[in-house]
C-alpha cells in the first residue's frame, strides 16, 4: 500500500526518504539529530494520496481546505532553528498543526508537543493520524490558535506554520526566559522566517530568511 502510492515517482518509501535527507544535506541542514528523524518518519502517509508520489520532492504540498504541508527543507530549518538553544525542551507550542507532520517531528525531541489548529475538518484527519501513529506526546486542540494555549504556558518553544502580520504578543508572552519562537512574519510584500529569545528585557528578534507560508487566521472553521 505504502510502496503503491508512491509508485509513481518510482522509489520505494525508505529510497525516496534517502534521497531527501541527501538534498537536506546539501541544502544546509547540520544537524544529525533531525536528519534522523525525518528519515524515518514517513512523510507520504501525511498528505493526500494522490500527491504521494512528491511527498519527498523539495515543495509544500496540498494537504485539503486550501492548507499545505510545508515542504522538507523548511521542517527541518525550522526544528533545527528550535533545537539550537539552551534550554532543555520540555514542552513545545505548535500553531497550525496541519496534516501533523512537524508536530510528529517535534515530537521526538520534546517531552511533550501542544498544538492548536484552527480547521476542524482537518484536525479530525490529523487526529486519526495521530492515533495511527501511537505516539503519546502530543495534546491538541481544535481552536483559534492566536491567543496560544495558557494552560499550559510558559513553553521552552513555540512554532508557528502559518505567516503572521506582526510578532503575535500573546503567544510571546506564553515564551520562558530563554525560549525561542520561530515563525514567518509577514513584511510588506514578503514572509521572512524569524527567531524569537525572550529574554528578561523583552524579545529579540532575528531575521533568518525568505520564506512562503500560508496566512495565520483569526476565528476557527467548523
Ligand atoms: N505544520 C503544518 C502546516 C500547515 S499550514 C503541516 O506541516 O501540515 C498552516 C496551518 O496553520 C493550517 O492548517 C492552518 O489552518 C493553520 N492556522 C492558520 N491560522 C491559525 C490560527 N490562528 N490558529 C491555529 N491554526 C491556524
Amino acid at each position: 500500500m505504502q510502496s503503491e502510492a508512491l509508485r509513481g515517482s518510482g522509489l520505494l518509501p525508505a529510497a525516496a526518504r534517502a534521497e531527501m535527507i541527501n538534498r537536506l544535506r546539501r541544502q544546509g541542514i547540520l544537524r544529525q539529530d533531525v536528519l534522523a528523524t525525518m528519515e524515518k518518519l514517513p512523510r507520504h502517509l501525511f498528505v493526500d494520496e494522490a500527491m504521494a508520489n512528491h511527498a519527498y520532492s523539495d515543495m509544500s504540498l496540498p494537504i485539503g481546505f486550501s492548507q499545505t504541508i510545508s515542504q522538507p527543507y523548511i521542517v527541518a530549518r525550522m526544528t533545527e532553528v528550535m533545537l539550537n538553544q539552551n534550554v532543555k525542551l520540555s514542552k513545545i507550542l505548535e500553531i497550525g498543526t496541519g496534516c501533523g507532520y512537524q508536530t510528529m517531528v517535534l515530537s521526538k525531541f520534546a517531552d511533550k508537543v501542544f498544538t492548536v489548529e484552527r480547521i476542524k475538518g482537518l484536525l479530525d484527519k490529523t487526529r486519526q493520524r495521530f492515533r495511527d501513529f501511537s505516539v503519546n506526546n502530543i495534546r491538541n486542540k481544535f481552536d483559534d490558535g492566536m491567543p496560544g494555549w495558557d494552560a499550559y504556558a510558559p513553553y521552552d518553544g513555540i512554532i508557528v506554520t502559518a505567516a503572521a502580520p506582526e510578532l503575535p504578543q500573546a503567544l510571546a508572552r506564553q515564551l520562558k526566559i530563554g525560549g525561542v519562537m520561530v515563525l514567518p512574519i509577514q513584511a510588506r510584500n514578503k514572509q521572512i522566517l524569524c527567531r524569537v529569545e525572550r529574554n528578561q528585557e523583552g524579545v529579540h528578534i532575528e531575521q533568518l530568511e525568505p520564506v512562503q507560508f500560508v496566512p495565520l487566521l483569526n476565528g476557527v472553521i467548523k
